[in-house]
């Protein structure tokens, strides 16, 4: 009976190695510590090692891990590390370095095992998605392509548009001032998202050229309001500003700086019922950052979208019905520029009673220091 007992278990034993051999992607399974005490075939071929190597080694050692702009991630984002501290399931698209030194887009999804609450070791689903990254890249670069040729008959047109508006070429009836003034708002509108559309594909192949030198804060916020001005006279919009002065400076890129705080006025005007308001102002903090905060009295955002406004494509429900104009891309872009700032984007926010949206900079520190701090003049 003993016999046929561990005959059955070894029968088991064994179906269950070939079942975890014969699994299409790549899985691994660790002890508590991170060591590796099992690995299956499609895993060792992703980074193309024996199990003799992979048996007892470190994970986080043997599968060195890789951000899309080839920076190696360090051990505590890394999702092994992840999932063990947070004792959750971390799903994440990561590069692993091979053996031979080549890079393998890979999907992941790790899971903590956990007894009696505590992690005592995890499993790593791994995908090697080197076609789908392939597929991604080429979509990238024909947006980025497409956006760039789509930019030069625009700019032909925004020009000649605002040239009958100004009668360059004779004096117009109320009816074609109406219509031209239409023309140029929707043209600004389709340069915002092929603007949106380039800086995100250069964010994502970490193209993105970013000049920082001190500038002056009140005087990007000006200028932008100023540009926005047209769109926020059209809903009977107020937007003041209040700003330290203008001595204050951060360092930032303008034009990137311009971008971000384009855009979330750009939303507040358009997530802003009629006859609204719409606040622009800094303050500084420690005298080492400078936090914009753009505040309207609009729609805000339900509770149960907080977490994704960040994401690409996302528009929250109580947005879609009433302002059909949107993609769900510029929140996402403000993130990444911010990042590349070395600022922080964040917002407060309740439905039905407005938005703050607030971005972080470095200020500029290089000059005389202060003594006192800077008085907030309104404008
Ligand atoms: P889009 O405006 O094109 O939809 P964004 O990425 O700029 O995309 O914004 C994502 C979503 O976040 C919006 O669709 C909206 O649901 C919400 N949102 C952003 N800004 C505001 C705001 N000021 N007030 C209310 N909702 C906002």
């Amino acid at each position: 009976m003993a016999r046929a007992t561990r005959k059955e278990y070894e029968g088991q034993s064994a179906l269950t190695d070939v079942m975890f051999n014969s699994i299409g992607d790549g899985a691994v399974v660790t002890d508590e510590y991170g060591r590796i005490t099992a690995i299956n075939q499609s895993a060792r071929k992703i980074i193309g090692v024996s199990e003799k190597e992979a048996i007892g080694a470190w994970f986080p050692k043997l599968f060195r891990a890789y951000d899309d702009l080839g920076r190696q991630i360090p051990l505590i984002e890394r999702p092994i590390t992840r999932a063990f501290v947070a004792g959750q399931i971390i799903t994440s698209r990561i590069h692993y370095r091979a053996k031979d030194g080549s890079m393998v887009p890979i999907s992941t999804t790790t899971s903590p095992i956990m007894l009696n609450e505590q992690p005592i070791g995890c499993i790593a689903i791994i995908r090697d998605i080197t076609k789908e990254y392939e597929i991604d890249e080429m979509k990238s670069n024909f947006i980025s392509l497409a956006s760039h040729q789509l930019r030069t008959p625009l700019s032909s047109i925004k020009t000649y548009s605002h040239m009958l508006l100004d009668g360059f070429m004779g004096p117009l009836t109320k009816q074609q001032d109406k219509a031209l003034k239409t023309i140029i708002s929707a043209t600004n509108r389709m340069n915002e998202t092929i603007s949106t559309l380039l800086n995100i594909s250069r964010i994502e192949s970490g193209s993105i050229a970013v000049s920082k030198k001190p500038i002056s804060i009140t005087q990007i916020i000006e200028e932008v309001i100023s540009e926005h001005q047209l769109a926020a006279t059209d809903k009977n919009i107020v937007c003041s500003v209040k700003c330290p002065d203008r001595s204050v400076k951060v360092i930032s890129d303008s034009v990137i700086l311009k971008e971000v705080i384009g855009n979330l006025i750009s939303n507040a005007i358009k997530y802003t019922p009629p006859s609204g308001i719409i606040k622009v102002s800094v303050s500084l903090k420690n005298e080492r950052i400078a936090v914009i905060k753009v505040s309207d009295t609009g729609m805000g955002i339900p509770k149960e979208s907080r977490d994704s406004v960040f994401s690409k494509f996302f528009r929250a429900d109580n947005v879609i019905k009433q302002e059909t104009s949107g993609i769900g891309l510029g929140l996402y872009m403000v993130k990444g520029l911010v990042k590349e700032l070395g600022g922080d984007v964040w917002f407060e926010s309740q439905e039905g009673n407005g938005s703050d949206f607030y971005i972080s900079l470095p200020l500029d520190n290089s000059g005389s220091r202060r003594t006192t701090k800077p008085k907030l003049v309104k404008k």
